[in-house]
């Protein structure tokens, strides 16, 4: 036990209520204080002469208290404490509102530092309630660069200020440095007790660079050190080596010829297959490049050697389409498929249930239920993972638990920056299926508004008219909210209200609070051609290839973001005929128009995840969590790309040179990393 683990509690000043409200931040311990870093800084490093003042700036002034400080009562719940100090350039008056208890604190004939913003005028400067400590003192929050800590009920910024001081004063020698010497000789980093009393209390800018580069540099370093891990690990567990199907069969019964990175990724696939070690790949194709057809491959080749495949879809919706059209398409091969999801009726739950654990399902279809439940597979070769479903390491755990390993194939549309697919993805190895199939055309996009709305009608009902269908999708709130019922009655009488706008049409509607069975029947509808419009309002129903849908509305764009947007965009264009995308624009925001705009501008997934990472920054990028990022403490994803590089090149080597970090030099490294997994379970894979 070191000073790191002492509990906050041991701090002067910090009693059983300040050790709660911190307990809700997270701390509980020295080692998680010192590791709060400030959120953001406060310059109060700037000290002026009287006569120096420009009234609206924050600066620090050094005065001396003329005379005893005034209390008046200007009415009830109202007390002015006055004062005027001097220096030897001139007066400077001080007003505190409600501060009654400062008269006591402002000794007249001694100095102080007072921090504010400088008001009255030229000449007469003054400064209302100001921050101020003794000149003399060992001053913390004037004169100098201050902290600003993220707080919660019962804490305040000069309560940490305080405890973090005392905190740096107990660990100041036992400070967690992951980094091997050699790495910071390297790489030029700073000491970690430098690091760490520089982010809290910087003695300049220049100080605080430093010390966030290095930590920034510590936070990537253990991560890729982490992913590193988790890839070497990999290739030791062992799996079904499956011989190879034949590829000429599978594009026989194909109603279309293959892209040639369809090709690709397919033989990457059964490569890996082949080998006895358990697969982990990702197929990362931008929507409509065909990623379903590489899956269908891939189950196919576990069918065909003898294994079960599980086909995973992120909704019932999904899995029913995949059933559907997967199903049809390999039987003339043969493979036997069946749908497990919770529409399809206890009885025939059981009798599916049976039919996988005796073998004769050969592709089973269905939610993640596939894998967490209580199925039992007779020889599971194969899981694949559609679009947003996250394949980690809580699940592949699940597996070998019961005593599978399967191979592990991940689809996924998502966008994410080039830069960071490393990262999300890890420890899989990625195929891009960079080609559409031939013949599509881009999606023609308009950003419009309300004043649009007349002409956006005449434009469906021509789209209708000419046999094609039409997607609209209002923003919705998630599901099981309670906005989300409000949401809900707005979509009804929105649908209620295009009913009357367009009474020679079938319109229907899904939204996330239908049973399966109701979403199916209207999804079904729509895929037939029976409905004409079909009104959504939570994105993922609408994951579906409907290729004669050609019109993709989207009401109140701008609350959904870029990426979001262009996969909703993707479930149009899918095929032979021309189609289009309007964005609806309910707000005035410039960032709103620069959003959508960009949206007008390209069909490039990756181009528009990149733009939304500019515009938006990280913060909102990366918030939801589909996006898979482990949460990070100081480093950006976004904007410290560089540093994230050479921590990466510093982890391969360090990792090359010790595999398993048994090394003393790498005993506190060790530890960091298997914090970090242990703490990112189900995010890292
Ligand atoms: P996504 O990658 O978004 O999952 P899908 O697999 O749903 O895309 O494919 C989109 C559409 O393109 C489907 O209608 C599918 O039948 C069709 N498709 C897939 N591959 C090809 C191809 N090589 N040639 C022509 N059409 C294709
Ligand atoms: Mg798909």
């Amino acid at each position: 036990m070191t000073a790191l683990d002492t509990d906050v509690r041991s701090i002067k000043g910090i009693g059983e209520e300040r050790a709660k409200a911190l307990n809700k931040l997270g701390i509980t311990t020295l080692s998680e204080l010192v590791s709060d870093f400030p959120r953001a800084y406060d310059d109060r490093s700037i000290i002026k002469e009287t006569d120096e003042l420009i009234v609206g700036e924050s600066v620090c002034v050094v005065g001396t208290v003329a005379t005893a400080p005034t209390l008046s009562h200007i009415s009830r719940g109202l007390d002015l404490v006055k004062l005027r100090v001097f220096d030897a350039r001139g007066t400077m008056n001080v007003t505190f509102f409600n501060q009654s208890y400062v008269r006591n604190q402002l000794h007249p004939g001694e100095s102080y530092v007072f921090y504010g913003r400088v008001g009255g005028k030229i000449g007469q400067p003054e400064m209302t309630n100001p921050i101020f400590e003794p000149e003399e003192s060992a001053r913390v929050r004037t004169g100098q660069i201050v902290p600003v800590y993220r707080l919660t009920a019962g804490l305040s910024q000069n309560m940490m200020i305080n405890a973090v001081k005392q905190g740096l004063r107990a660990c100041g020698d036992v400070l967690p440095d992951p980094l091997p010497n050699e790495i910071k000789r390297e790489y030029q980093l700073a000491q970690s007790r430098f690091a760490y009393e520089n982010i809290h209390f910087p003695q300049s800018y220049e100080a605080l660079e430093i010390a966030r580069n290095r930590l920034i540099f510590e936070e990537f370093f253990v991560l890729s050190c982490a992913l590193e891990r988790f890839r070497a690990k990999k290739t030791q567990k062992t799996g079904f080596a499956i011989t190879p199907a034949k590829l000429d069969d599978f594009k026989a019964i194909l109603p279309f010829t293959l892209t040639g990175a369809q090709e690709r990724a397919i033989n990457d696939i059964y490569a890996d297959m082949a080998k006895p070690a358990p697969m982990s790949r990702l197929v990362q194709g931008d929507v409509g490049s065909g990623k379903t057809a590489v899956a269908a491959a891939a189950c196919w080749n576990a069918v065909s050697g003898g294994y079960q495949a599980a086909f995973m879809a992120p909704t019932e919706i999904l899995a029913e389409q995949h059933y559907e059209t997967l199903g049809k398409l390999l039987t003339p091969l043969g493979v036997r498929t069946v749908l497990l999801t919770g529409g399809i009726g206890a009885k025939a739950r059981r009798e599916t249930l049976r039919a996988i654990e005796s073998g004769e399902a050969q592709l089973i279809i269905g939610t993640h239920a596939l894998i967490s439940g209580d199925v039992q597979y007779a020889k599971l070769g194969l899981v694949v993972a559609d679009e947003q479903h996250r394949f980690g390491v809580t699940q592949r755990a699940a597996l070998t638990e019961k005593g599978e390993s399967p191979h592990v194939l991940v689809m996924s549309a998502t966008p994410i920056p080039r830069t960071l697919a490393l990262i999300v993805y890890g420890d899989l190895d990625v195929s891009v299926l960079n080609e559409l199939p031939p013949g599509r055309q881009k999606v023609d996009t308009f950003a419009v508004n309300e004043s649009m709305r007349k002409r956006i009608n005449a434009f469906i009902a021509k789209q209708i008219d000419a046999g094609r269908q039409v997607f609209i999708v209002c923003p919705a709130v998630e599901e099981n909210t309670e906005e989300h019922t409000d949401e809900l009655k707005n979509v009804k009488a929105y649908t209620k209200e295009l009913k009357t706008v367009f009474p020679q049409y079938n319109i229907g509607l899904i939204h996330g609070k239908m049973k399966p069975k109701e979403k199916n029947e209207i999804m079904t509808a729509f895929a037939s051609g029976e409905v004409n419009i079909l009104v959504a309002t939570t994105v993922v129903e609408v994951g579906v290839d409907v290729p004669n849908a050609t019109l993709m509305i989207v009401e109140n764009a701008d609350r959904f973001g870029l990426s979001q947007l262009h996969q909703l965009r993707g479930r149009v264009g899918r095929g032979k005929e021309k189609s289009y995308c309007v964005l609806f624009n309910s707000s005035e925001s410039d960032s709103a128009r620069e959003r959508l705009k960009a949206m007008c501008d390209t069909n490039d997934g990756f181009r528009i995840a990149e733009e939304d990472l500019r515009m938006r920054g990280p913060g909102d990028f990366f918030g939801s969590r589909q996006h898979g990022l482990p949460e990070m403490q100081i480093a950006s994803f976004a904007t410290d790309m560089e540093l994230l590089k050479k921590a990466q090149t510093a982890a391969k080597n360090t990792l090359i040179a010790d595999p398993e970090l048994s090394n003393k030099e790498h005993a506190e490294l060790k530890k960091a990393v298997l914090r970090l997994i242990e703490k990112n379970e189900g995010t890292l894979n």
